[in-house]
């Protein structure tokens, strides 16, 4: 061998790959793992943002094995660390956790194998690490690295803000030169932000892997009558296979469960109200069934690995998009093809949006949790393919239809409203960033209130005379959605301008086409707005309102305070 080859194969990387062979028993690195880990063996921190599945636990495990010193995985859920553990020991590598749940003896033998240098992993709460004489204590110790699993609970923009997190700040100056590596498969550009900043992760390299999931088959429908009947036609029509549904409340799922029995399915209920042993016996039921049906609230999700399930089904919405793309991503981790159904309802917006309102928490946080809640429709209710529009949330480029969703299957009624997207967007390159959306809307109706003679003389001014104003504030909204406008905050008072150059330019050519779904029969007419008795509008438990309804009557709250746009 020479010098060259001697050094590679000393080169920590295989060192990293030795053990995923021999310990875990893969071929191969998956996706960006490599590159995380190879980061992390080099001493620097990291940000890695994995989907659900992708493999984000080898990604500090691994360097834990190859560094000498112990490493440290914080980690929000007992029975997520529980798991982790034991599937680590199972694979014979010396791993331990330090929860609440660790009985006298065990925790005093895991302290003496830490001091002797014989545990390589160790699981610790974000509350039990932060405690002064854990930190004391572990002062002493060499460590390898210090991971922080499921990193956008610092985030309170994100869906399981744990106030707790925000103490592993402290870390950097508590272990100077350990490295540092924050995973998570749920981070929007923003939530990313916030957790550089909160972990002071500031210089870690980014690592962001495709949100893509070509195996989930999407699908999404307003509610329409009685949503328990739908629930058991869309599983009688999925005979023999394992599937998640996710319900609103405790109640439904036992009701839902209890039908689904009645109807011959296999099926149990879920949820925090159970007690712990009844909860850990359905698991592991479910986990072990080649066909069962869980009907569960959300407290059933992270870390459930069930490879072979086939649907995963919203009796009632998600969240958020981040929720979404998690809970749906629970069906078909083995690769194979897999459905997501969401059923969702104005109703259920308009609870949400409620929810976020009496929520104790600052304004402006509840103006991005209501942006979220509003994205997160936008998607259900679009006209665009749903994984196109998930993984451009998450801040994909170049995403390309997912050509087996609904909408790109065309089971939804679209119509063509190119001509008018051309129109919008002409009229927003005209005024020049100058204004915000209103005035945009004016604008194009011909209608601003003391209009300049600059104004006036614009090309674009009054062309949009054909539609009416609200239906104008929804093409608005569509298009920022599909980033073919943008908003630049301005101190919170948003100015609309053109979005991603090159897709704007496609509009203009006729090559891409704009798509809105056709609104229901009568549910809007020209000039509409305001003619509809305001009890209509906000009516609760109606199925099948139209949605942008509601849509509209959140946005007028909206623009009346000040905010930060959702698009950035
Ligand atoms: P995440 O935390 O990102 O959701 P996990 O770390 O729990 O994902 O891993 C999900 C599954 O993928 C596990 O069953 C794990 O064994 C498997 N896995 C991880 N990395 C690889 C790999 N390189 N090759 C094959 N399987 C892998
Ligand atoms: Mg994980
Ligand atoms: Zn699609």
């Amino acid at each position: 061998m020479s010098p060259a080859d001697v050094e590679a194969a000393l080169r920590p990387i295989d060192a990293a790959r030795d053990i995923l062979r021999r310990t875990f028993g893969h071929s191969e690195f998956r996706g960006l793992q490599a590159s995380v880990i190879e980061e992390i063996l080099a001493g620097r921190n990291a940000l890695a943002v994995l989907p659900t599945g992708g493999g984000k636990s080898l990604c500090y495990q691994i360097p834990a094995l190859v560094r000498p010193g112990l490493g440290l995985v914080v980690s929000p859920l007992i029975a997520l660390m529980t798991d982790q553990v034991a599937a680590l020991v199972q694979s014979g590598v010396a791993a331990a956790r330090l929860d609440s749940n660790v009985d006298p003896a065990e925790r005093a033998e895991t302290w003496r194998r830490i001091e002797a240098g014989e545990l390589d992993l160790l699981y610790v709460s974000p509350e039990g690490l932060m405690q002064p004489w854990m930190l004391d204590r572990l002062a002493r110790t060499p460590l390898s690295i210090l991971a922080i699993d499921e990193a956008h609970c610092v985030s309170q923009w994100g869906h399981d803000f744990r106030p707790e997190y925000r103490m592993l700040g402290r870390l950097a100056e508590l272990f100077p030169g350990v490295p540092r590596l924050a995973v998570t498969a749920t981070a929007d550009a923003r939530t990313r932000d916030d957790i550089r900043h909160e972990l002071r992760l500031e210089g870690a390299a980014e690592f962001v892997a495709s949100f893509a999931r070509p195996e989930l088959i999407l699908s999404a429908e307003r509610k329409r009558g009685n949503v328990e009947k739908r629930v058991l036609e869309l599983v009688a029509a999925r005979p023999e296979r394992s599937g998640v549904i996710y319900a609103g409340s405790r109640d439904k799922t036992e009701s839902l469960a209890a039908a689904l029995r009645t109807a011959g399915v296999p099926a149990l209920a879920y949820h925090a109200g159970l007690d712990k042993r009844v909860r850990a016996e359905r698991l592991e039921e479910f986990l072990e069934a080649d066909a069962a049906v869980m009907v569960a609230t959300i407290a059933f999700g992270m870390g459930v690995d069930k490879p072979d399930v086939r649907f995963v089904i919203h009796a009632d919405p998600p969240a958020s998009i981040e929720a979404y793309w998690q809970e749906v991503g629970r069906a078909g981790r083995d690769g194979e093809p897999a459905e997501g159904i969401t059923l969702y309802g104005a109703a259920d917006m308009a609870w949400a949006f409620r929810r976020i309102a009496e929520r104790d928490v600052d304004e402006g946080v509840k103006q991005t949790q209501g942006r979220k809640v509003r994205q997160l429709y936008a998607m259900l209710d679009g006209v665009n393919c749903r994984a196109a529009a998930v993984r451009r949330y998450f801040g994909e480029e170049g995403v390309e239809a997912c050509g087996q969703c609904d909408i790109c299957t065309g089971e939804v009624e679209t119509i063509d409203v190119t001509v008018a997207a051309q129109k919008a967007l002409s009229a927003a390159h005209r005024l020049g960033g100058r204004f915000g959306r209103g005035r945009v809307v004016d604008h194009l109706l011909g209608k601003t209130k003391d209009v300049s003679d600059w104004e006036a003389g614009l090309s674009t001014w009054g062309i949009g005379q054909d539609l009416s104003a609200p239906q104008w504030r929804d093409l608005t909204e569509q298009l920022l959605f599909e980033g073919l406008l943008k908003e630049d905050p301005n101190d919170g008072r948003p100015l609309v301008g053109l979005g991603d150059a090159e897709a704007v330019r496609a509009v203009f050519r006729g090559e891409r086409a704009v798509l809105m779904r056709k609104p229901p029969e009568g549910a809007e007419a020209k000039g509409g707005r305001g003619r509809k008795p305001r009890r209509e509008a906000t009516a609760v438990g109606e199925a099948d309102r139209p949605l942008f309804e509601a849509l509209r009557a959140w946005r007028a709250r909206e623009a009346k305070s000040q905010h930060v746009p959702p698009y950035v």
